[in-house]
């Protein structure tokens, strides 16, 4: 039988720093937990994908308090009773990158049960909460950004929200995005493009999708997806820079057909996709729109547009 080092004392390929973990700061190696843990083995845990941007101001994270008040969702949707308030997770977020001095990076906060009982009811089971930072890049690759992704529609569907709570950034929900990644992977695309029980669009496995046709800009209708912040924060500068924007249920037909295809999310930021199922969308390459909004959300998210100011958290300290 193959034998795996012991996770706690290999050197971790992440390089995480400090990591806040139940109120503390501890090192990277010294922040680990039991076998027992039970998030790992019913994948009760909920998490935040949160960035941090280098400004001229110095760090300054992207809607903080949103991401915040959506970890405390996810938890609430999982019946988990958090004793921390949003204004905590948010200054536990601070300390974290200000600890770790870091100029820009990806911050990863989650929520999860802990080893007290293998029952499958948590009752008994402590809440415990981390924040992790990691210095992160383009998240689909460069090449993906500025030639187009390559997407492919999975076999896998996206969960109905009376299978599972599609509202709430659960650990267990990434089982489903993990298998339709790793398919997509495997067949030599970059993401995969989930369907819904019907057949209609619902989202990346950790994007939210667009699509442009005739100058109008549609956003996927919330349904099974996640309530995206970046999507959010698209549909307001889409609408600012004078794009009408409508939010509508499409099948995958209409996303081929469509002039521009593009996906958003805190870790994708804006990808604009090239072909879907082989097919070309519009030309084929990363579309002049999505590659405009683009700019534009960077330029927004590293403060050089004063008029969304208000998004931004400085770091200081
Ligand atoms: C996190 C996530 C997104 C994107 O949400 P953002 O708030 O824009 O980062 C979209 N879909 C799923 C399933 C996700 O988990």
């Amino acid at each position: 039988m193959a034998t795996t080092p012991s996770p706690n004392t290999t050197t971790s390929a992440l390089d995480a720093g400090l990591i806040w973990l139940d109120g503390q700061l501890v090192p990277q190696e010294q922040a680990t937990v039991s076998v027992l843990t039970h998030a790992l083995h019913y994948g009760t845990s909920v998490f935040e994908g949160i960035r941090a941007y280098e400004t001229e101001r110095g760090p300054a994270v992207f809607r903080l308090r949103e991401h915040s008040q959506r970890l405390l969702d996810s938890a609430k949707i999982l019946g988990m009773k958090p004793t921390m308030t949003v204004e905590e997770i948010d200054q536990a977020i601070l300390e974290t990158i200000r600890a770790n001095r870091r100029k820009s990076c990806y911050i990863r906060p989650l929520l999860w049960y802990g080893p007290e009982s293998l029952g499958v009811s948590p009752a008994r089971n402590l809440l415990h909460f981390m924040v992790a930072t990691l210095p992160w890049g383009v998240y689909l690759g460069e090449e993906a950004v500025t030639k187009g992704a390559k997407l492919i529609t999975s076999s896998w569907r996206r969960s109905s929200g009376d299978i599972m709570p599609t509202k709430s950034k659960a650990g267990g929900n990434y089982v489903n995005s993990v298998l339709a990644k790793e398919e997509a992977l495997e067949n030599g695309y970059e993401e995969a493009l989930l369907l819904d029980k019907e057949g209609f669009v619902a989202e990346g496995t950790g994007e939210n999708v667009f699509f442009l046709k005739n100058g109008t800009l549609y956003a996927i209708a919330h349904s099974v997806n996640l309530r995206g912040i970046t999507r959010d924060t698209i549909v307001q500068l889409a609408r600012d820079m004078g794009t009408l924007v409508e939010n509508t249920m499409a099948t995958r037909d209409e996303l081929y057909t469509a002039d521009e295809v593009f996906m958003t999310g805190t870790a994708a930021e804006v990808t604009p996709v090239a072909s879907i199922d082989r097919r070309p969308i519009g030309p084929g390459v990363a579309g002049p729109y999505a590659l405009a909004m683009r700019e534009r959300y960077l330029q927004v998210v590293s403060g050089k547009l004063p008029a969304y100011d208000r998004w931004l958290t400085y770091v200081g300290g």
